[in-house]
């Protein structure tokens, strides 16, 4: 529909511009640290925390007459990525030289892969991949500033343990919508390269960090408009919140008339605003050439055998099959395949046959069990997979209420022991008999009444302190469900 110049301009909605009138386009590239013993192209070991400068030799300072050599393991882990991934593998790929000055480089170059990268193409999700290759990490430099911002600082200190360090860089293409989308696909790649064991993924000591490319188009367009890179962000929740910072920087711009230049950027989480790093005229030319210390990398049969024997069922894969045989909830597949410690004792418990459903027992480990582990795992604790499908059973068969069978698993979780064992010890089996409930509930609407008449009146809220004081006298025995029948049997509503 074209617009007619006399159309009256969209009243502002609260002030504001109309939300959905730009489509956010992001891109993202990860770095992300490989899980090596030595560095990408020296013999120097990779631990983290040790004394700056103290993991370092001649290769990796850069020094006169030094030569690099490829680490294998780096490229077993490039292409177990790769196939991961569904890339497509070079037969063969090469290292360039990536020029550029700057103190954290010794050599005054970064041997990288340019044109002729390791892996191409592919997917995660719905979300395509251009391609993966390898690199090598720059130093750390550390910024002593007594203003505390990063461009004033007082001196500059460099660590060269990091140097060195092998490096793939994983880039998107230009398909994510959102920053929430952006997170979340985040997590299915980190929860993908950790279980494929190739990295720490740890985002606090910098194995996994994220750029993001940025940019707005009216919505409905094809055509892209002109992007940013935001930098090197380590949270989730850091990279959500740049990106959304940087929508709103441009959609403020573009809706005052104005443009949006190249450049990169800088998202600072403290006072949530983005700075710029350097425009498209600072640019660096980093005049790549083939590295000409390096041979060619070329897949063997050898080579490729080993990376598909590394590859197991991946996160996205069990959440599909998860969804497909067992009808579990997106939410509850998701969660159970990005952390294959719960997901591996959820198909404990579900085989060792309890008379919960598979969906019922996906909640009581997702909920119940997470909540009660923060990010540990199962297995270090005292419950068991059969003691947990045991429990499960017995509150969906109401043998114990909703509430004692927390109280049951805050046990097996401390102490181990047999669910039944723990409820006989405890006395926290379900009140058999309705009498002996009904008149529990006819004590507490006589100590609750005005509460009581509330809910005569019809104020169905009024019924929590009157439930309140059963599962009080009954220790949390009752059913809930049940407590509200008998109180509006009893008062007759
Ligand atoms: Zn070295």
């Amino acid at each position: 529909m074209s617009e007619h110049p006399r159309t009256p301009a969209q009243p502002p909605v609260g002030g504001s511009p109309k939300q959905n009138s730009y489509e956010p386009v992001i891109g993202l590239e990860i770095h992300v640290q490989l899980k090596t013993a030595t560095k990408m192209f020296c013999g120097c070991a990779l631990t983290f925390g040790e004394p700056p400068n103290t993991r370092t030799c001649p290769v990796c300072l850069g020094l006169p007459g030094s030569l690099p050599v490829a680490n294998a393991r780096a490229i077993h882990y490039g292409l177990v990525i790769g196939l991961a991934l569904g890339c497509e593998l070079a037969p063969r790929s090469i290292f360039h030289r990536k020029n550029y000055f700057y103190p954290d480089l010794p050599k005054g170059y970064q041997i990288s892969q340019y044109d002729e990268p390791l892996c191409r193409g592919g997917q995660l999700g719905d979300i395509r991949i251009h391609r993966v290759h390898l690199e090598e990490d720059a130093a750390k430099l550390i910024h002593i500033g007594s203003s505390g911002r990063i461009h004033s600082s007082d001196a500059s200190i460099v660590d060269f343990n990091r140097g060195g360090t092998p490096l793939a860089e994983i880039v998107t293409e230009p398909d994510l919508r959102s920053p929430e989308r952006a997170g979340e696909w985040l997590r299915l790649l980190r929860a993908t390269l950790r279980q494929l064991g190739v990295s720490d993924v740890n985002m606090e000591e910098g194995s996994l960090r994220c750029d993001a490319n940025i940019s707005l188009r009216a919505a409905g367009s094809e055509h892209l408009g002109t992007k940013t890179e935001l930098k090197n962000m380590n949270s989730f929740r850091f990279i959500e919140r740049g990106i959304r910072a940087e929508i709103a920087r441009q959609q403020r711009i573009l809706e005052h008339g104005g443009e949006v230049v190249q450049e990169t950027l800088h998202y600072d989480p403290a006072s949530d605003r983005i700075t710029s790093l350097r425009s498209k005229e600072e640019a660096h030319d980093y005049r790549y050439f083939p590295e000409p210390d390096l041979l060619p990398v070329a897949i063997d049969e050898h080579m490729l055998a080993a990376a598909k024997a590394a590859l197991t069922e991946l996160p996205a894969d069990r959440a599909a099959r998860y969804e497909r045989e067992l009808s579990l909830s997106p939410d509850s597949a998701q969660l159970l395949a990005f952390r294959p410690e719960l997901g591996g004792f959820f198909e404990a418990a579900l085989a060792a046959q309890g008379d919960a459903s598979a969906q019922t027992l996906a909640n009581w480990v997702t909920v119940e069990l997470a909540a009660r582990l923060d990010d540990g795992d199962p297995a270090a604790t005292g419950v068991t997979p059969r003691a947990l499908a045991e429990l499960a059973g017995m509150v969906a068969a109401k043998q114990i209420s909703v509430g004692a069978g927390r109280q049951v698993l805050d046990k097996l979780v401390a102490e181990g022991g047999e669910p039944q064992a723990i409820v006989d010890a405890e006395g926290l089996a379900a009140l058999d008999g309705a009498d002996e409930l009904a008149a529990i509930v006819a004590a507490a609407l006589e100590a609750n009444a005005d509460a009581a008449q509330r809910v005569r009146e019809g104020n169905t809220k009024a019924i929590g302190p009157i439930v309140g004081h059963v599962m009080r006298e009954t220790r949390g025995r009752a059913d809930g469900t049940e407590v509200a029948r008998l109180v509006h049997e009893q008062l007759g509503v």
